[in-house]
């Protein structure tokens, strides 16, 4: 059986991007896009592709601690390898990147600029698909606007005819040896001024063929494109994360002599304290029970049982935190929450945005997520003859797709898709 073919990908990011840096002159590749950076975004797409076995990220010099904040989700892969430097050319950099994979000498491999987050599956099965036939590919779309040269000052000079005309993008894919042959070679013979490495092959030599990209394959350059990334990306996860549930939670904690309470996190003076093994803070015991609900996932009770010593006197933020780690474990976020207080006193009202502001600071969401409501009971119950307090919450999770249904179904929802079946039992 013949062996696989090994495919290395090389990501340049060693540009300093100036048009869309912002005023804290960070350079596009490194800004962050719906909360990641957009090399991350890109790398993701190559590490998500499963012919891919190598990906490498060529960095300017200068970068590094940039490039290593942004890559630290991805950094357990064993497939991305440590960072090249670039040079300061586009083409030295490629060169550097196919220098740093000369061990590993891998059958083919596809350079793509760092700044094109866009990249689809069917661009990469493509290109790979075509270098079974050819030794050189270009990801291109054919142009479809007019194309007028200007005159330098403002006019046309003439209409340029777009017959046969191709916008270029990346990746470009190659056999590994040939192109990195014809890198030394330029290199060698002085040649510093190819833009891509599609002209450094033509210049030795190798046929490169057209592969059909995708007009959304954009490269992210100017402030209006990473505007228009952010709105795209930020659709595309809350899509993904279409599987939308509803966990509630209650608690309930009796008083007992003291001089505070601890509610959302928030130490509030009072004239009595919560009896219980933690802090006794109800509202986030409440919550804790609402996200692990949310993931069908036990209680509070069975992930942090009483009788261990270990929480004793613990933040109940812990509990929180652990019930959200569930949730990013299972490649989903926390979309909103909602506590609502039962209590006579003490007096929730001065307290509640400080309160707010804790949960959305313990959840990682935004505050206007978060709701944090007080009652009395009326005088009613236990509640209103002042024996303790109750909390009630409510959180809204969003996972993928997957989670609930066999791991083959797609994991996007598309519109025209039909809804999962309902719950069992
Ligand atoms: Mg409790």
């Amino acid at each position: 059986m013949e062996t696989r073919v090994r495919v290395a990908a090389i990501v340049v990011a060693g540009g300093t991007g100036t048009r869309a840096a912002g005023a804290d002159g960070v350079p596009k590749q490194y800004r962050a896009v719906a909360g990641r950076a957009i090399l991350a975004h890109t790398l993701g797409r190559f590490l998500d592709h499963p012919e891919i076995d190598f990906v490498i990220t060529v960095i300017h010099p200068d970068h590094r601690d940039l490039h290593d904040a942004a890559v630290a989700e991805l950094s357990g892969d064993p497939r991305l390898l440590a960072p090249a430097v670039g040079g300061a050319t586009r083409q030295a950099s490629v060169r550097a990147g196919l220098a740093a994979l000369a061990a590993l000498d891998p059958d083919l491999v596809l350079v793509h600029d760092a700044a094109r987050p866009f990249v689809s599956a069917a661009i990469l099965d493509r290109t790979v698909a075509a270098l079974a036939e050819s030794e050189a590919v270009l990801v291109a779309v054919p142009v479809v606007d007019t194309l007028k040269r200007a005159d330098g000052e403002g006019r046309v000079a003439d209409t340029v005819s777009r017959e046969r005309m191709w916008a270029a993008q990346t990746p470009q894919g190659f056999r590994y040896r040939p192109l990195a042959a014809a890198h030394a070679r330029a290199a060698a013979e002085g040649r510093d001024d190819f833009t891509d490495d599609s002209a450094v092959a033509e210049w030795a030599g190798l046929s490169v063929r057209l592969v059909e990209g995708e007009r959304a394959n954009v490269k992210i350059t100017t402030a209006e494109d990473l505007a228009a990334a952010e709105e795209r990306m930020t659709i595309e996860r809350f899509a993904r994360l279409c599987d939308v549930r509803v966990g509630t939670g209650y608690d309930v904690h009796a008083f007992e002599p003291g001089d505070h309470v601890t509610l959302c996190g928030v130490k509030i003076p009072h004239s009595a304290r919560l009896n219980g093994h933690s802090d006794a803070d109800v509202p986030l015991h409440a919550l804790t029970d609402a996200i692990l609900g949310a993931l069908g996932d036990g209680d509070i009770g069975a992930h942090f049982p009483p009788s261990d010593m270990r929480w004793r006197g613990c933040d109940s933020a812990v509990f929180v935190r652990d019930a959200i780690r569930r949730v990013k474990e299972r490649g989903g976020m926390l979309a909103h929450v909602d506590i609502t207080l039962v209590a006579e006193a003490p007096k929730i009202g001065p307290h509640r945005e400080v309160m707010r502001s804790r949960v959305a600071e313990i959840c990682e969401i935004s505050v206007d997520r978060v709701g944090v409501k007080a009652t009395t009971n009326e005088k009613l119950g236990f509640v209103g003859r002042r024996e303790g307090i109750a909390a009630l919450a409510t959180a809204t999770v969003r996972l993928p797709f997957s989670s609930t249904e066999s791991p083959e179904r797609e994991r996007t929802c598309s519109d025209s898709q039909p809804m999962p079946a309902g719950p069992r039992g």
